[in-house]
């Protein structure tokens, strides 16, 4: 019967993350879900939430770190989707810059993540942001035609970078940006690294903020470098590494991952965990206006119409929810991804997060409508899910590669 390997499977979260998913939910309830509207109108990064969840422990290197190191690779999933069941936007504003902290930690040295991450969050009373910079006016999705350049002063050593960086989560606000640049713009993707732009540093400058659909709370904008000059140590993974890589990609071996794919790979079951945060949110609203609201003389949930749209509703966002804890899981346990598992639970939860937050507009009719109600916020936050860290249509051209093995494009 067995083959000698562990029978134990098991869902259960033990005890250190149900009580850390329980903290993080009730700073969810009581501080973010009741902002939400509020900083949603403002559209603005709502420091005070900032200053609070700083307070407490929650927006700290610490926090993020030792979720990202937690052993099962449960940590960030189940902290994420109870932050964003609290508010998306500010969901967004209190994790952009562990988003960013992730660029260094995946290809940085250990003296890289060692100074720059702790000056993504700063201290209670002096909140910091992290920004990662890697899409461009022209190429979004094309990661690899990347235009930005980095080029090294020798006699300086100094890398100078200049370009224009568009979409960027806490752009110009951060103090600490991480740049996607070229290096050597003819090897294309593989030519490509990530720059460290420490604070205060000169040519960096913000420029068009944008006005967003949803996530409103989270600040989005250009991020302009002009002769941005920044120590050689600032090149994440360090110059030698680099050196190493492109020398062997120009004599036709292999020059590993390009940089912006390697971050977003290891961020997706995190993104994933957002949407199923807003999607759960929604399910749950729909669920109690379905019980409580009279049409006919009885529940409007007594409708099988409106019951199926529940029952629909609870099976996609659990689903979603195990395809992010299985990427997540395999991810933490060095499993690779050889059918894009990542890539899955993006894909599946972005898109159940828009249905789910549609169908709780339908449920609650006339008042789904209005700002009266959280719903349609929720709806336009969800939209993002489908477009950021890889559109779905991305996240299906990568599974489709994986599983047929054929260059799909
Ligand atoms: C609120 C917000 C926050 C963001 N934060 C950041 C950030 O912090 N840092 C950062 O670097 N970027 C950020 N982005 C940028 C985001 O990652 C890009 O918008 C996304 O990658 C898509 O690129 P694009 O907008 O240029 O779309 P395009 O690449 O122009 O795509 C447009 C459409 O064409 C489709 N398409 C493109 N290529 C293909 C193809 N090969 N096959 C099929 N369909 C295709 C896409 O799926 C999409 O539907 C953010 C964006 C937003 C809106």
């Amino acid at each position: 019967m067995s083959d000698g390997g562990p029978a134990v499977f098991s869902l259960d979260l033990g005890d250190d993350l149900t009580e850390m998913r329980g903290w993080v939910h009730e700073f969810a309830a009581s501080v973010i879900r009741p902002a939400g509207a509020e900083w949603d109108e403002r559209e603005e990064t709502p420091w005070p939430v900032l200053e609070e969840a700083a307070k407490i422990g929650l927006y700290s290197l610490d926090f993020y770190g030792q979720q990202y190191m937690e052993g099962s690779g449960l940590g960030i999933p189940v902290a994420f989707e109870e932050l964003f069941w609290g508010d998306a936007g500010i969901g967004l504003s209190l994790v952009g810059s562990s988003l960013a902290a992730v660029a260094v930690v995946a290809n940085g040295t250990p003296e890289q993540i060692g100074e720059w991450c702790p000056q993504m969050f700063g201290s209670p009373g002096e909140v910091k942001l992290g920004a990662f910079c890697s899409s461009e006016p022209e190429p979004g999705s094309d990661v690899g035609a990347i235009k930005t350049r980095a080029t090294y002063d020798a006699a300086a050593d100094e890398w100078v970078l200049n370009g224009v960086k568009t979409w960027v989560t806490n752009g110009g606000i951060a103090n600490v940006h991480v740049v996607v640049a070229a290096v050597d713009p003819a090897l294309g993707s593989r030519g490509q690294a990530s720059f460290i732009v420490p604070p205060g540093t000169r040519g960096l400058s913000m420029g068009q903020k944008f006005r967003k659909h949803g996530i409103r709370a989270s600040h989005t904008a250009e991020v302009v470098l002009s002769d941005v000059r920044v120590p050689g140590r600032c090149v994440v993974g360090g110059r030698e590494r680099l050196d190493e890589r492109l020398a062997r990609v120009r004599e036709g071996g292999r020059g590993g991952e390009q940089a912006a794919m390697k971050t977003f790979e290891a961020s997706r079951p995190g993104v994933a965990a957002m949407a199923v945060g807003v999607a759960r949110a929604a399910a749950e609203y729909a669920t109690e206006y379905a019980q409580t609201r009279v049409q006919f003389g009885r529940p409007i949930g007594q409708n099988q119409a409106v019951a199926f749209m529940l029952a629909d509703m609870r099976a996609a966002v659990d689903a979603a929810r195990l395809l992010t804890w299985r990427a997540a899981w395999m991810a933490r346990q060095g499993k690779p991804f050889t059918n894009a598992e990542g890539s899955m639970s993006k894909l599946v939860a972005g898109e159940t997060a828009v249905r789910v937050t549609e169908q709780a507009i339908q449920i609650l009719g006339g008042n789904g409508y209005t700002r009266e109600y959280p719903v349609e916020r929720w709806h336009r936050d969800a939209k993002i899910f489908t477009i950021f860290e890889g559109t779905s249509e991305i996240q299906r051209m990568l599974i489709g590669r994986a599983v047929t093995g054929l260059d799909v494009r």
